[in-house]
């Protein structure tokens, strides 16, 4: 089964009339951007939107703030990333949200030793989540610079080492590495529960420059590639995501004729 949904849910007291929409439109998935700071704030709004999203049967998301960085030299700035990550999972577990999608980090001058400290700080945001009694998940996205930590390869390792979730981002990956490999991600990502996020890009010799409008061949080259035995949620992040996710789910309803 394929999930579509824009990564927007818009301002609080609009979000149930949104999430009606989507529903009207067919789409399954939505992801809130928490990405300028986390703003349902009150645990009543949370409660109220996760149960209106559970009864229209759309699958929320987080997408956590841009400021985070895993792998920052500072302390104080792994701290706060993973207080931000955190702060996302606990309004996230009140929403009935799947997952809390981050931007893990950067390489920093130590490429090496990159994934070390991200595994070590993934592990210790999971032992919080546990404590807790959560079921959110984190999901650490694939980047689409290719100076940023989170290539493919990166991600899957995460997942193998401290069992996270993940977000495959199709556009950064075909930015980073110029094509998509789908049966290197498949092999990669064994997983019966894939978030993904998808729209169209520009990139260049450093990967990503920008998301685009979602093209027709872009949709109908993803969507022939999927695996068709898992639960997939594609999340659009083109600059017009819900007319692109209406037609993503058009094109897959037809391509499934
Ligand atoms: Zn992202």
């Amino acid at each position: 089964m394929i999930r579509f949904g824009p990564a927007g849910l818009g301002p609080v007291k609009e979000a149930e009339e949104r999430l009606e929409k989507y529903h009207c439109l067919g789409l399954r998935a939505c992801e809130i951007a928490f990405t300028y700071g986390v703003y349902i704030k009150k645990e009543e709004d949370a409660l109220r939107i996760g149960k209106r999203a559970r009864e229209l049967d759309i699958e929320l998301s987080i997408h956590a703030p841009y400021w985070v960085n895993l792998n920052s030299s500072e302390k104080a700035k792994r701290e706060a990333t993973k207080k931000r990550i955190l702060d996302c999972c606990k309004i996230g577990e009140l929403l009935n949200a799947k997952v809390v999608v981050f931007h893990p980090g950067f390489y920093g001058k130590n490429k090496s030793e990159a994934f070390s400290v991200i595994c070590g700080g993934v592990r210790e945001i999971m032992d919080s989540i546990r404590k807790n009694g959560w079921k959110i998940k984190i999901a650490p996205e694939t980047m689409g610079k290719v100076n940023v930590f989170g290539s493919v390869e990166e991600v899957s390792q995460l997942v193998k080492e401290t069992g996270c979730g993940f977000c495959i981002d199709f556009a950064h990956v075909l930015a980073r590495e110029g094509r998509v490999d789908y049966e290197k991600i498949k092999r990669l990502f064994p997983q019966k529960e894939w978030h993904c996020h998808f729209s169209g890009i520009v990139y260049g010799e450093k990967g990503e420059r920008h998301h685009v409008s979602t093209s027709r061949e872009a949709w109908v080259g993803l969507l022939k590639n999927l695996p068709g035995d898992k639960d997939i949620r594609i999340i659009n992040e083109s600059p017009t995501l819900v007319e692109d996710s209406v037609e993503g789910l058009k094109i897959f309803e037809r391509m499934r004729k």
